[in-house]
């Protein structure tokens, strides 16, 4: 059963804006992710695409659409790879405040998303 079917008040928002790019949302079919068994969505910055897949439990599917918006974020902000953990936390940080600011609806559904396994 698809997410969008178990909680249909849960209709998540078709783009997230980044700072100065709007990356759009898009739910797909876990079989076109590469690794398919461990991916549960991936960020194709040069599409500005956030891709997560369909039919994950509301928890998982927030992790994962956190887990990519940040590398969404990475990738805007034009964060090297090699950086320390304290120097991307601060990095990160702001961008996130701008990103949280920006983007209520999308925050108002990872809230939501979190809730509703509680
Ligand atoms: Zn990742």
């Amino acid at each position: 059963m698809k997410i969008l079917d178990q909680f249909p008040a849960l209709a998540p928002p078709v783009s997230v804006r980044v700072m100065h790019l709007v990356f759009d949302i898009k739910f797909v079919e876990k079989t076109l992710a590469i690794n398919a068994a461990e991916m549960y969505g991936w960020c194709d910055a040069s599409n500005l695409t956030i891709h997560l897949c369909q039919g994950l439990r509301p928890a998982l599917l927030a992790d994962t659409a956190i887990h990519e918006l940040l590398h969404a974020i990475h990738f805007t902000a034009g964060m090297d790879d090699e950086l320390d953990d304290e120097t991307m936390a601060k990095q990160l940080s702001g961008p996130l405040v701008c990103v949280m600011r920006d983007n209520p609806e999308f925050f108002d559904w990872l809230r939501c998303l979190i809730n509703s396994e509680i």
